[in-house]
């Protein structure tokens, strides 16, 4: 049984990736941007300490270096899943350029900023993973051009792990990144094909047997190597 750090843990996968972990007994640390996001199921949970909640905007440094200050414990796998899909706008011919700048912020800049903030977390973990819930939109070889600020994010996010990865090898921190499948939730939409359970059962199984020799790689939830 490990802790587990998952970013946006109050709605959609982040939601039931805390649930089914909870159940199994891990420790979960989740974090929300506001108290709408502490739903009332996780009373027991908090009440016996086995989930933390801590509250964070992944834009804003400043609440995530806060929140890192009151973590007093080692962290095994951060679970960057917080993301948004980006504004109305966003092709290439007519783009929303701030709602593009937001989403590089909370989908790129943001998972590296809670390595970043919570790396000391896992440098005292005996088998630590930084497991980064990116998406196969951003995957270099699809050649679909809609939603390019969110394609774009992800791609970058991707290279951004894989960096992570060769930085970290040495000091034996596997980091990869996941596509959680095209799943039903706020974002996926209700035509999605999988349920949060499957996506998380599937995501949760390849976090409990990745090894440090598949670090920088990128894998979807059935556990397979995809490309980037
Ligand atoms: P949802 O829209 O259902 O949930 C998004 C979560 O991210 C919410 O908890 C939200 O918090 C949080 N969040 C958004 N912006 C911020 C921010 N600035 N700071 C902190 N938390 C934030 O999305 P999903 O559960 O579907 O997606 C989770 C991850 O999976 C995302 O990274 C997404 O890109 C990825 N993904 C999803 C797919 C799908 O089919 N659903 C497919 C491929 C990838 P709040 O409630 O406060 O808004």
């Amino acid at each position: 049984m490990g802790t587990y750090l998952v970013t946006g843990m109050g709605r959609g996968i982040g939601h039931e990736l805390a649930r089914v972990l909870l159940r199994r007994g891990d420790r979960v640390i989740g974090t929300v941007r506001d108290e709408a996001g502490i739903a009332p199921e996780w009373a027991a949970f908090l009440a016996s300490g086995q989930l933390r909640l801590v509250m964070l905007d992944v834009r804003d440094a400043a609440s995530i270096g806060k929140a890192a200050a009151q973590i007093d414990e080692p962290i095994d796998v951060l679970v960057n899943n917080a993301g948004i899909i980006g504004p109305h706008r966003q092709s290439t011919l007519d783009m929303d350029f701030e709602g593009f700048l937001e989403t590089l912020d909370v989908n790129t800049l943001g998972p590296l900023r809670i390595v970043q903030a919570f790396l000391p977390h896992l440098r005292r973990s005996k088998a630590p993973r930084i497991v980064t819930i990116s998406s196969r939109m951003g995957s270099l070889s699809h050649a679909k051009s809609d939603r390019i600020a969110y394609r774009a994010s992800k791609a970058a996010v991707n290279k951004v792990m894989q960096a992570l990865a060769t930085d970290l090898q040495g000091e034996g921190i596997v980091a990869i990144s996941v596509h959680p499948g095209w799943v039903r939730t706020d974002m996926g939409g209700s035509g999605a094909d999988i349920s949060v359970e499957e996506s998380a059962e599937g995501l949760i199984k390849l976090i409990d047997r990745v090894t440090l020799a598949e670090s920088g790689l990128f894998f979807d939830w059935t556990g397979t190597q995809i490309s980037f």
